[in-house]
């Protein structure tokens, strides 16, 4: 156990390649400081490789197949509508702006979030210690905060107010204290979020407001979705100072880890993309909801949700098609990589034709079929991350993504072609860095997964994490 509070910022959408190139350019001194005083590992997320599922998954230390966040455009077959936390603007539109406001803004992190997935949030504030979060998307935690526009919520129907952690700052609608900080949410690509974030950061740690804070910024994975994973090092540059700000809080990098133990990680790497595929093209013959109408799925074959690089399918009761039949349409589809199903109580992997037949048993796994379908070199840690994708309740029975440079187009019809993605199972969707710096010993493993992260963080103040959370690995490296 350590006296030292603890810091975990997340820089969204950020790949081991451009890091690296950025430390080599010589672009980021915070992130260059922090890897020099610690250690830097690559880890890996869950599948599918998106943020509110991987933002989900570094809150709840689980997978998932526990906190229930499927994706982020997903069906709720108890509502029978589409949920969609924000694709695009026009995806948003597609399936109602507002509704699509009140799913990402409230309704993730307070109704669609497993109330069995204990957060770190929750689990600090229980042991008496006071957590923080800034502009974090998933945020469930203990304490009651108003919404800051009460008008602006009674028009849109929004939640008069949320549960969070302790010390919680959320854009300009949930702000525990005064920070004077400003937010500019148009000017997004010169990095205002981020921005914002770097002032509350700095605010906090100059009060030492915290015991433990998740510094999230999002505004790199925006840069990068327009132009590219290889070309966002200016929007990384920024992120880079916003952390630095928390650094000229404390005094300096060594008063700053002297009081911190320090984590920065990402929630998903990015692709390039240069074509885009509609995944309902593979099911011409059937009638696909949403489709035009959005009225409701009533009398509809399927429900299809395609984003970024990973796409759900819904069998509705009436499909004369069964879900092996629905996953052999995509056989060999132009842009098309694996899809994944259940049959029996095992999971089914089909890439090219070929297939893959995977349970867990005795702490491993029992394949069936051509291994090869999930080759470890090109899709990491894919049994684990595909069993307990399928295993969550909200994903669809088929879950497909994209073969590489190809992304699917939304139910806005927008897709990222001439910029960057993510979503899949692949290398570059699925590897991010982690830096931990100012620990007695190196925190991380050499592979370290980011469900890791949260009872990390926990046994740093010496608390038990809860049952829903992955136990965290022994650091195996000196
Ligand atoms: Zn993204």
């Amino acid at each position: 156990m350590s006296s030292k509070s603890f810091i975990l910022a997340v820089i969204d959408g950020l790949t081991p390649a451009l890091l690296e190139r950025g430390l080599e350019g010589g672009r980021l001194p915070m992130l260059q400081a922090l890897v020099e005083e610690g250690t830097y590992a690559t880890g890996v997320t869950v599948f599918p490789s998106l943020t509110p599922v991987c933002l989900s998954s570094i809150a709840t230390g689980a997978y998932p197949d526990v906190h229930h966040i499927p994706h982020l455009s997903w069906y709720h077959r108890g509502k029978r509508r589409v949920v969609e936390y924000g694709s695009s603007f026009p995806a948003m539109r597609a399936v109602g702006a507002r509704q699509a406001l009140r799913d990402s803004i409230f309704n993730m992190s307070h109704e669609h979030l497993s109330p069995n997935a204990a957060t770190v949030f929750e689990s600090i504030e229980d042991a008496g210690l006071t957590p923080a979060a800034i502009n974090f998307t998933c945020y469930r935690g203990r304490t009651r905060h108003a919404i800051k526009l009460p008008g602006l919520a009674s028009r849109n129907r929004w939640y008069e107010a949320v549960y969070g952690p302790k010390r919680f700052f959320f854009f300009n609608l949930f702000e525990s204290d005064v920070t004077g900080a400003p937010i500019a949410v148009r000017s997004r690509l010169e990095g205002s979020i981020d921005a914002y974030a770097g002032v509350v950061g700095r605010w906090l740690v100059t009060r030492d407001g915290f015991d433990f804070l998740v510094f999230y910024l999002p505004d790199h994975d925006y840069a990068s979705h327009l132009a590219g994973p290889q070309a966002s090092i200016d929007a990384l540059t920024r992120a880079d100072a916003a952390i630095g700000q928390l650094a000229d809080a404390a005094g300096g990098l060594d008063e700053l880890l002297d009081r911190y133990a320090v984590v920065v990680c990402s929630d998903h790497g990015q692709t390039h993309v240069d074509a885009s595929v509609r995944l309902q093209d593979s099911f011409g013959d059937l009638d696909v909801y949403p489709g035009r109408r959005r009225s409701g799925p009533e009398g509809f074959d399927i429900v299809v949700t395609a984003s970024n690089r990973c796409g759900m399918v819904y069998r509705l009761e009436d499909c004369r098609l069964d879900i092996r039949a629905l996953a052999e349409r995509t056989d060999g589809a132009r842009g098309l990589d694996v899809v994944l199903f259940r049959e029996d109580r095992v999971a089914v992997a089909r890439r090219g034709g070929q297939e893959l037949r995977f349970r867990p048993e005795s702490g491993g796994w029992r394949l069936d079929g051509d291994p090869d379908v999930l080759d470890e070199s090109l899709y990491p840690n894919a049994l684990e991350r595909s069993w307990r994708a399928l295993a969550c309740p909200n994903a669809g029975d088929l879950i497909v993504t994209t073969a590489d440079g190809f992304d699917f187009v939304d139910l806005g019809g927008r897709s990222h072609v001439g910029g960057g993605s993510h979503g899949s199972l692949g290398v570059s969707d699925s590897t991010v860095p982690i830096i931990g710096a100012g620990f007695d010993r190196s925190p991380l493993s050499d592979r370290p997964v980011i469900t890791e992260l949260a009872p990390l963080a926990l046994a740093h103040f010496g608390i038990e994490p809860p049952a829903s959370m992955a136990p965290a690995a022994e650091p195996t490296r000196a």
